[in-house]
């Protein structure tokens, strides 16, 4: 098959690589139809995640139709379409009982080197180096997906790959992200990142009940696509959003001289900027005695209001240096974060696609076929062409290019089919779908 290979810092490739196979009864076998790159693929695009190897598959976003079942695997059967969460999950320990899936005991396969840097370790994640279990990813015609009675959400008929897909990462990590601002209603929240994970929580934000959202960047059609969910934003180098005062006063300012209620860090260890702080940050990752630029969680402790949330769904690796950790104690703070646990809100979630009050295709700007992911990285990690969120079709091999719609393989039911009332609402997030989650044990 095809697949997205990592070579070294900068260089990815498209190869043939062999076809996955069932190594373990839980496993299931699934034909990709639709996959894309995240902002976390940047991570390790820009060599900033240790224990990659030559060879390793990347991707972490899939969905398609599954081909194949490892005779455990009760709850789907071949032909099922599914959208694969990046967090492989055993459904049985003491994390996952909890719904805590990201943390979960069993899927990660080298422990031990995750257990060096952390304690203790988090779950496997596909396509996200040895430390995460050096599992294949999903930029590639076919995955396996380990513990597959357990991860895959099966997609009801009706709906588009379109609709669907990001499901398996950015729109729960956005709805996580909101969900650890602990929104009351009418709150102000404050968002660094206008990214696809960024442009998710402030959906998410305003569904679970935020009155306002501030929204922060410096890439114009980001900061405009957040002003199209109903965000207000401040460009972070524009001197008309910003006027005499610097981004702590401008939120000052907009929210009575309190600071927002939360703030969320949705950039994570690639902050850029130019203030004498972020060139700390950056000369000290060149002499590599850093492993993260942490410059906007400083920013967003600072800017807090006294007894707010801070969120970061943005990823980081290491050791986070000149932390304002006096800020964030004697303000009361409350910090959340985590890989997101995919298992727990994607029923809700699909649920809320299929009753039409969210709909995450709008973040989409590129559509292209897996063979021209080399470049769908280059665009999407320089931010050219508009680019906000690359998609790739693993079978597909004319280039489509920039589209805001993209073709799905999948043919849905047409608006005046009979079957349709029936079929809406059927989602399990609507509480009418019996799908187990959790494996029974
Ligand atoms: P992205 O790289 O497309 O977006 C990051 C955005 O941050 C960009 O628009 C960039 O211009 C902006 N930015 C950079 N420096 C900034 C600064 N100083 N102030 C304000 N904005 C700044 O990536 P994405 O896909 O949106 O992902 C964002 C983060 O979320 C990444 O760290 C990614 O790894 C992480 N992530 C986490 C999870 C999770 O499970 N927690 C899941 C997916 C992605
Ligand atoms: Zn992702």
């Amino acid at each position: 098959m095809k697949a997205l290979v990592w070579n070294d810092k900068h260089a990815v490739s498209v190869d043939e690589v062999p076809d996955p196979k069932i190594e373990d009864p839980r496993d299931a076998i699934v034909r990709i139809t639709t996959t894309c790159i995240c902002g976390s693929d940047l991570h390790l695009f820009d060599g900033l995640i240790q224990t990659m190897e030559k060879g390793d598959v990347l991707g972490h976003e899939p969905m398609g139709e599954v081909v194949e079942v490892g005779p455990e695997v009760r709850n789907l059967k071949v032909g099922d379409r599914v959208v694969i969460p990046f967090t492989i999950s055993c459904g049985e320990c003491f994390f996952c009982q909890r719904g805590l899936y990201s943390c979960c005991d069993k899927s990660n396969r080298n422990k031990e080197l995750a257990e060096k840097v952390y304690g203790y370790s988090p779950a496997g994640l596909f396509g996200y180096s040895h430390m995460f279990g050096g599992y294949q990813g999903g930029q590639a015609q076919f995955l396996r997906v380990p513990f597959a009675d357990c991860g895959p959400v099966k997609i009801p008929e009706h709906l588009t790959d379109e609709q669907v897909v990001f499901l398996s990462d950015i729109l729960p990590t956005g709805w996580m992200a909101a969900k650890n601002c602990d929104v009351r209603p009418g709150d102000t929240v404050a968002v660094w990142g206008a990214g696809p994970v960024g442009q998710m929580t402030i959906r998410s934000l305003f569904v679970q009940g935020a009155g306002r959202v501030i929204c922060i960047d410096n890439i114009p059609e980001r900061l405009e696509m957040a002003r199209e969910g109903g965000a207000e934003t401040i460009n972070f180098q524009s001197e008309d959003d910003l006027g005499d005062k610097n981004l702590f006063d401008q939120l000052k300012d907009r929210t009575e001289g309190r600071g927002p209620d939360a703030c969320v860090d949705a950039v994570g260890m690639e902050a850029h900027g130019t203030s004498p702080g972020e060139i700390y940050d950056w000369i000290k990752m060149g002499l590599r005695l850093a492993t993260d630029r942490p410059n906007v969680f400083r920013q967003a402790i600072q800017a807090c209001r006294k007894g707010g949330n801070v969120s970061v769904p943005g990823v980081y690796a290491g050791f986070l240096d000149k932390i304002p950790f006096g800020a964030a104690m004697n303000k009361a703070l409350t910090i959340k974060t985590g890989q997101t646990h995919v298992q727990q809100f994607a029923p809700e979630l699909l649920g809320l696609i299929d009753q039409g009050k969210i709909d995450p295709s709008f973040v989409t700007t590129h559509v292209l076929p897996l063979e021209a992911a080399p470049d769908g990285y280059q665009t999407f990690k320089q931010k050219d062409d508009g680019c906000i969120k690359v998609v790739l079709k693993p079978w597909e091999t004319q280039t489509p290019g920039k589209v805001r719609q993209f073709a799905s393989e999948h043919k849905p039911l047409a608006e005046n089919d009979p079957r349709l009332p029936e079929l809406r609402g059927q989602a399990p997030g609507n509480g009418k779908d019996n799908t187990p989650l959790l494996r029974k044990i």
